[in-house]
């Protein structure tokens, strides 16, 4: 028999349950001070290995945990309750780098670098430029071959966990007449003469996940190190994509759950006119409105990441998932804040936080507009 979407096997439950705890206990005390200082504190990354949580596709045999993508999604959910920019830190190691790393990695690659991503190296992954995001492909970072090496120049914008990390996914083309043929996907180390990270973003939310430019002046780097074909990164960037926007809804979720879950709380307890606002029939409707919405924007996630694991097209239910995830977020966030009254505006309560960070779900990975886009084009095929 087919088993309900939501219904989560004991292995998912297990693993939900411990991230979940993880959040609360490690991470919840912290997230007030992370959004002010704008910093993710250096003491929740070791856990985050120790967990399994920066390997969970990564087979075992490369030291991963050799989950599914669902359970990459659950982990990106269940941070995402407590801070979301913890659930992007995640996200992007396990749905971007290491993604890409497992599908396009050869044998030699993998096994240079997948141990490292489960043991202790942040990954991030490096397309958009101050000139190209939704129109990625006319990116300029240039790839010049010299013998067995390629030179980079050019410089990259808005790279999540920028500051943190050891190792890049980053495309450059080799061949700007090209067009979308020129652009490669290269492994850039951090340590690498000629590459550094540039300037850190001051954000609206997500303020604890960095985003920092990388600048690439004469970057040396190994030809061993084109990950899949010179020339055909965009297929990397397109694919690797397609599968990262669930991980958003994921996150999406998370934040949007998080918010829920804080207002139910404050509304049973606050009163007016001598009882509960939660007594209030506009309240509940609020409350209701609100649960329902979540609810089938999870069911959009949870169904284009077991599509995913099922090896089934997903590309639509993807975008979907993303879209309609992030439009819920921004309105049942916005509706925490106003069941908090005045109180939800302040930075003394966390809904006002949720309500910043749900912000980015309509413009990273494709902005709501590429999603509409990619969905209009599966319809009118
Ligand atoms: C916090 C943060 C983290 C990020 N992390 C990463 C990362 O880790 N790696 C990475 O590579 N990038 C990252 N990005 C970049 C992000 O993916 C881009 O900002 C996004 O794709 C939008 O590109 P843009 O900023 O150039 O906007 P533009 O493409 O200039 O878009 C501006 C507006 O025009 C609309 N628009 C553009 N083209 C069309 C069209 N054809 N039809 C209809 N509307 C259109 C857009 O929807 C948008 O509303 C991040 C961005 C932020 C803010």
């Amino acid at each position: 028999m087919t088993e309900p979407l939501t219904r989560l096997s004991d292995e998912e439950t297990l693993f939900a349950e411990t991230v979940g705890q993880f959040a609360r206990e490690v991470i919840g005390p912290r997230v007030h001070a992370m959004d002010e200082a704008a910093k993710l504190d250096p003491e929740i990354v070791p856990p985050c290995f120790e967990l399994g949580l920066m390997g969970i596709e990564i087979p075992e045999e490369h030291g991963g945990s050799g989950g599914s993508f669902f359970l990459a999604c659950l982990a990106v959910e269940e941070l995402s309750r407590v801070d979301p920019s913890v659930g992007v830190f995640v996200d992007v190691q396990n749905t971007l780098f290491n993604n890409c790393l497992l599908r396009y990695g050869t044998d030699e690659q993998k096994a240079r670098y997948a141990p490292r991503m489960a043991r202790d190296t942040v990954g991030a992954y490096a397309l958009s430029e101050s000139s190209s995001g939704s129109d990625a492909f006319g990116l300029s970072t240039r790839a010049v071959e010299d013998g067995d090496e390629f030179v980079l120049n050019g410089s990259k914008l808005w790279i999540t966990n920028g500051a943190e990390a050891g190792v890049y996914v980053l495309f450059a083309t080799v061949d700007p007449e090209a067009g979308y043929r020129g652009i490669t996907a290269f492994l850039v180390e951090r340590e690498t003469p000629g590459f550094s990270v540039g300037k850190k973003e001051d954000k609206l939310g997500i303020r604890a996940s960095s985003t920092t430019e990388l600048l690439l002046d004469d970057c040396r780097v190994p030809a061993a190190n084109v990950l899949g074909e010179v020339g055909k990164g965009y297929k990397v960037a397109i694919e690797t994509l397609n599968e990262g926007r669930i991980g958003i809804g994921a996150q999406m979720i998370g934040c949007a759950q998080g918010a829920l879950d804080a207002a139910l709380g404050y509304v049973q307890e606050r009163e007016a006119f001598g009882k509960p606002v939660a007594e209030f029939q506009g309240v509940q409707f609020e409350l209701a409105q609100a649960a329902t919405e979540l609810e089938a924007a999870r069911l959009l996630v949870y169904n284009a990441a077991r599509l995913k694991d099922a090896g089934r097209p997903f590309l639509r239910e993807a975008a979907m998932a993303k879209l309609f995830s992030s439009q819920v977020a921004e309105r049942v966030t916005s509706a925490a804040v106003e069941l908090y009254g005045g109180y939800g505006y302040t930075k003394d309560y966390p809904v006002e936080k949720y309500y910043r960070d749900a912000k980015i779900g309509k413009i990273y990975e494709g902005t709501s507009n590429m999603q509409l886009q990619t969905i209009a084009k599966t319809l009118l095929r």
